[in-house]
């Protein structure tokens, strides 16, 4: 008997990799260079798609049709890349059906709001996997719901049931050549399209990565590596080399965009190395994220915008939680906290005018403060120096607790005082010893 192949590598590209000609031609090089490793290829729809397509269908709801530039947009990456201009053009009769029922009715439901967003991912799919075979490498676009990538039908946020995975691994098993699949799309179980929520497709490939008991799941982005902190907030951060699971997910709890929070835990369970690395360098080894840690302690500085702090006090807590709970329920905003401080609830949540109407009604005694940010610092509990020179500096932190594990110190500031308290932060905790 021939020995076990070694497990297969999946690599899922985010739109930035995918957004023009040159892009898609890097795209195919890392391919090219991994084909005897058996890769499976996941990926999002080319950068922007997804938003413009959301635009696309509330203005549908609204009688107008812009579909235009997304088809433009589509047809001029094919043209660059010297395939079939009307290649898509099945798709786009099919979109431009669901676009006209939507404007026929003027409204918008969640199903054809994911089955207008599905087009971004189907069309990347077939535009990569047709470029593949242009340069003399087998590939086929698949979409992730006839892998059996199968999920609950809560559209725009649908979450993928576990009895999936069989299905997906005995359906991948039969393909030859690279499979292109579709990030962020799935089905339910009457054969209706779901979305995974934005910035999906790091879940899709995390879970198809768990199915198939891959070798390792590869994040390949514009910038390499998940870094100390966001470089556009501190300039001085630097890349990690490797990262626990835990702390992997912590960071993207709270709020570090680099990967999407819940893509960690199939990961997590599988036990399979994660990487995070660069288009433009392959070569280098990027973030590894697997599971031990670099055996440090501060790990990384995330950061959050737009959130609100609201402070409830009523003579029966127990009901103003209950309150609280169900406005959280009915707005479907999940709390990025909810304590109580003696007899108060204390509740952040990204700023939303509904939900602050709601919160109001909620209690007899109700604080609300925006335009806030966090500040989470990742794996530095106690972090007291750091605390200290951020009151020196003047931050005006207006909440804060500890979180973990990783032990995490998340503050709560003044929005525009962000980058100040993410860079004071990152100079004690991270500029002042080697890493
Ligand atoms: N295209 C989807 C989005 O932009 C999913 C993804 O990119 O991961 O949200
Ligand atoms: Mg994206």
């Amino acid at each position: 008997m021939p020995p076990d192949p070694s497990p297969r590598p999946v690599h899922k590209f985010g739109g930035a990799s995918l957004t023009d000609g040159p892009a898609v031609r890097r795209v195919g090089a890392i391919l090219a260079a991994r084909v005897h490793e058996r890769p499976v290829a996941v990926v999002s729809a080319v950068e922007g798609v997804t938003s413009a397509l959301d635009k696309v269908a509330q203005a549908a709801a609204e009688g107008r049709d812009e579909l235009g530039p997304v088809r433009v947009r589509h047809r001029s990456l094919l043209a660059q890349l010297e395939l079939d201009p009307e290649m898509l053009n099945r798709h786009f009769a099919e979109l431009a059906t669901v676009l006209g029922a939507i404007r026929a009715h003027r409204h918008l439901t969640g199903l054809e709001r994911d089955h207008v967003l599905s087009f971004g991912e189907r069309a990347s799919a077939r535009i990569v996997a047709s470029y593949l075979n242009s340069i003399g490498l087998k590939a086929v676009p698949i979409d992730a719901y006839d892998l059996g990538l199968q999920s609950d039908s809560n559209h725009g946020r649908a979450k993928v049931l576990s009895q999936s995975a069989v299905r997906v691994r005995d359906a991948l098993a039969r393909f030859d050549g690279i499979p292109v699949i579709t990030g962020f799309v799935a089905a339910d179980a009457n054969g209706r399209l779901t979305t995974l929520g934005r910035n999906g497709s790091d879940l899709s490939a995390t879970l198809i990565g768990e199915a198939i008991g891959a070798g390792e799941v590869c994040f390949w982005k514009e910038v390499g590596g998940v870094m100390t902190a966001d470089p556009k907030l501190v300039p001085e951060a630097r890349t990690l080399r490797r990262m626990s699971y835990a702390e992997a997910a912590e960071l993207t709890r709270h709020g570090a965009g680099v990967l999407h929070a819940e893509s960690i835990q199939p990961l997590a369970r599988a036990r399979i190395p994660g990487r995070v690395l660069c288009v433009r360098e392959p070569q280098d080894a990027g973030t590894l994220v697997a599971a031990e840690g670099a055996g440090r302690e501060a790990v990384g500085i995330a950061c959050r915008r737009n959130v609100m702090l609201a402070r409830l006090e009523g003579n029966e807590p127990e009901a103003v939680r209950t309150k609280v709970e169900a406005a959280l329920a009915h707005e479907g905003v999940e709390a990025l906290h909810l304590g109580e401080r003696g007899a108060t609830l204390e509740l952040l949540v990204p700023w939303s005018e509904s939900l602050a109407r709601a919160l109001v009604a909620a209690a007899p005694r109700v604080s609300l403060e925006r335009e806030l940010a966090t500040v989470a610092a990742v794996g530095c509990g106690a972090a007291e120096g750091a605390l200290a020179q951020l009151a020196t500096v003047g931050v005006d932190v207006r909440a804060q607790w500890l979180v973990g594990p990783p032990a995490t110190r998340v503050l709560v500031l003044p929005e525009r005082e962000l980058a100040l308290a993410a860079r004071t932060l990152h100079s004690e905790l991270f500029e002042k010893v080697p890493i």
